[in-house]
């Protein structure tokens, strides 16, 4: 196992990191709310936990993650101000229930994460579904004096908490000076956040509870689906920054202030994206979403290659120039994997990857998920491969092309690029009809006949091609 070394927002140190337990790696991923299709500052974000899961397991680690879905009344200070919830909003506006509209937008989340080949979480656990989870926290705080019931709900009481303000360098007299208070909460203090809210009767979504009918606060969500899925004490928590303050200081208060364990060891935060100069905010109006790049002919694994070049504490500055640079790598990466197809048999055991290209890249990784200076090992592999291939026909041996491949599917682990530029390849050199089958065969697995897959698969296989089936998507090869 190769040592990590990732920055720790909470101690605002580069640490070793190192799992609590032998067994898998616990992490969670504050996700998306799903009132409308994610733009693309969000992918970056869903990129960034994409690498570093992915940089987890390259260096021999296993990872159980989490990444919660939030369908319920997102309230941020300003919605409560404003009172609002987006997806309420989102469902009157376009005269749907929140549920129509959050199961529209999952589809949509999890039909982006697939074309950015994104690895699926272990689980998804949605805010709606683990109500009666969030309840069991709030009733604990209470109990425990670091909540208290008002006529409008429930609120976390930050003074019961000594530490609140510790990840985000927010001090307490500071938050309360010059802050308006809301009569109408009757909250002690200003920054006391809620916990269960009472709901307006013409609240589409509301619920039961001890304290009255409601919703639960956005932020106890985190709290009571990080402690039922991975217990009260994880490894690494990540979100965009935005999300430091006020909810990750408010989980922490909420966990911790219900178990009396240290909730989170690493906290991770990426970088925003900005769009000409300025970040991607969801109350303007433009959003970029990767519907936008592949309506403009763009694949979306440029983005992914775009974004795997940028460090993720680093502003990512989009540009339609630096999207154009990225394809066009992708371009000249796909001729450069054909041409090591041609060149190498298929299925020979005797391949070697090259450890030096491995080593560097994971070296790169190890340093806090340096993605920039492993993209440029891998390009800097690439560019030798190149010069040896247009050295004429002894540049490169059949072995050393097959070796060359064997590597870059290394890489590939974590770059996520290699395999799905592969099948495109493989897609292009199998005929039409045989590709027309195995897609037959696919519908007929997925319906249960598997009589009639089977039947297909043997027809594929008197063609001459064989069906491997892999997570996403079947895989049609030449016999
Ligand atoms: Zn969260």
């Amino acid at each position: 196992v190769q040592p990590l070394h990732f920055y720790n927002s909470l101690t605002k140190k580069i640490e070793l990191f190192k799992p609590r337990r032998d067994e898998a790696v616990r992490v969670y991923h504050c996700g998306p709310t799903v009132y409308r299709r994610q733009h693309i500052g969000n992918m970056r974000r869903n990129l960034f936990a994409d690498f570093l899961r992915r940089t987890l397991e390259f260096s021999g680690l296993s990872v159980a993650d989490v990444m919660n879905i939030t369908d319920v009344g997102h309230l941020t200070q300003d919605d409560i101000d404003a009172g609002e919830d987006k997806l309420e909003v989102a469902a009157r506006e376009r005269k749907m229930t929140p549920a129509d509209i959050a199961g529209e937008q999952i589809k949509n989340f999890f039909a982006d994460l697939e074309a950015l080949n994104i690895k699926r979480a272990q689980h998804y656990p949605r805010a709606t579904e683990h109500i009666e989870q969030m309840q069991r926290l709030i009733h604990a705080l209470l109990k425990r004096g670091h909540a208290y019931q008002t006529a409008s709900g429930v609120y976390f009481d930050v003074t019961s908490f000594p530490s609140y303000g510790r990840l985000s360098g927010n001090k307490l007299e500071e938050m309360a000076a010059g802050h308006r208070v809301d009569v109408r909460e009757e909250k002690r203090h200003p920054a006391d956040f809620a916990l269960w809210k009472i709901a307006d009767p013409g609240h589409v979504q509301q619920w039961d509870s001890p304290w009255g009918r409601g919703y639960p606060g956005w932020h106890i969500e985190c709290s009571a689906m990080s402690l039922a899925y991975l217990g009260s004490a994880i490894d690494i928590h990540t979100g965009g920054e935005d999300n430091r303050f006020p909810h990750h200081e408010n989980e922490i208060a909420q966990s911790e202030g219900a178990t009396g364990k240290q909730f989170v060891r690493f906290w991770m935060h990426n970088a925003f994206l900005n769009l000409k100069g300025a970040k991607l905010a969801k109350r303007t109006g433009e959003q970029i979403t990767l519907e936008t790049l592949t309506e403009r002919g763009y694949s979306p694994l440029a983005f992914r290659l775009l974004t795997f070049g940028v460090h993720y504490r680093q502003i990512m500055e989009f540009s339609w120039q630096a999207l154009d640079a990225a394809q066009e790598n992708l371009a000249s990466w796909r001729q450069l994997l054909r041409r090591l197809r041609e060149l190498s048999p298929p299925d020979d055991a005797e391949f070697k990857a090259d450890p030096p290209v491995v080593a560097a890249f994971l070296r790169a990784l190890s340093d806090d998920l340096n993605t920039p200076s492993a993209l440029a090992a891998v390009m800097g592999y690439m560019k030798e491969l190149n010069k040896k291939l247009a050295s004429g026909k002894d540049g490169l041996s059949a072995a050393a092309a097959g070796g060359a491949l064997l590597t870059l599917r290394r890489l590939d682990q974590v770059l996520g690029v290699i395999e799905p530029l592969e099948h495109e390849l493989t897609a292009e050199s199998v005929p039409a009809v045989v590709q027309r089958l195995a897609e037959e065969r696919e519908t007929a697995r997925q319906a249960g006949d598997f009589a009639k897959a089977d039947k297909i698969r043997r027809q594929v296989e008197t063609m001459g091609y064989v069906i491997e089936d892999t997570p996403t998507t079947p895989r049609v090869i030449r016999k």
